[in-house]
């Protein structure tokens, strides 16, 4: 089985999310999880049906006067069982740090709720890429905590929304390192997904390779034929 997560971003009005919502009906999956992450105002669209439901961002504090922000316990209630956190677009353009980070995991994990942790270097960081990886895991992992519970999402900053995807020989050999790594050093077994560039096209590609746990979509999961294709595919 392999995860399937399909980020929205900020996209959709209420009418297009309405359609998008009744064309996912005709969306089957026998052996994958599908997780969809659409904009927080949308999620009591995508409740109830046979696909998990994600979030984009929560809040890093539990309550209280923060102006703007959805905190753990709204997410549960509305029935949020999983978290992307750390994406690149708001460690960059939003300035979420490194502590919010790590208090948003924490939060995730003690409700019950899986974190999706971004991690993923830049086009110029290429070079140093396990150097930026580790800094990345090592700042958003706690001892002590349900670690196994934690998905990596390996996002090359330089793929994302770009078309272009790393070879298979370096997709392999990062999640190589990524899971020996989490191992080694935190004893954890964690789920890693691909995210960057993800397309009906490239899909074959990547699922020739063993070792990914699954993929999170960006512009792919905007088009109801464009994800069918690349569940199809995933499928087998
Ligand atoms: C993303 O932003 O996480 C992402 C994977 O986007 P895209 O698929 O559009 O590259």
């Amino acid at each position: 089985m392999k995860l399937i997560i399909s980020n929205h971003k900020m996209n959709f009005t209420l009418e297009e999310i309405k359609i998008y919502v009744e064309q996912l009906e005709t969306v089957q999956s026998k052996n994958n999880l599908l997780v969809f992450c659409p904009s927080f105002l949308y999620l009591p669209y995508f409740k109830g049906k046979n696909y998990s439901l994600g979030s984009q961002n929560v809040a890093s504090q539990k309550m209280g006067a923060l102006t703007g922000e959805v905190s753990v316990e709204q997410l549960k209630s509305s029935g949020v069982s999983y978290v992307i956190i750390g994406h690149s677009e708001r460690r960059n353009l939003l300035k979420e740090d490194k502590d919010s980070i790590q208090k948003k995991i924490s939060l995730c994990l003690e409700n019950e709720i899986t974190p999706i942790l971004c991690i993923g270097e830049q086009l110029e960081e290429k070079n140093q890429k396990e150097k930026v990886l580790q800094e990345e895991i090592d700042s958003a992992f706690q001892e002590g905590q349900a670690l196994d519970e934690i998905i990596i999402a390996y996002e090359p900053i330089w793929s994302i929304g770009t078309g272009i995807i790393p070879s298979k020989e370096d997709i392999t050999s990062t999640f190589e390192w990524i899971k020996s790594y989490v191992k080694e050093t935190y004893h954890a077994n964690c789920k890693v997904i691909y995210g960057g560039s993800v397309n009906e096209e490239n899909i074959r590609l990547l699922n020739q390779i063993q070792i990914i746990d699954g993929y999170l979509l960006g512009g792919a999961s905007l088009e109801i034929e464009k994800l069918r294709e690349i569940i199809k595919v995933v499928e087998g």
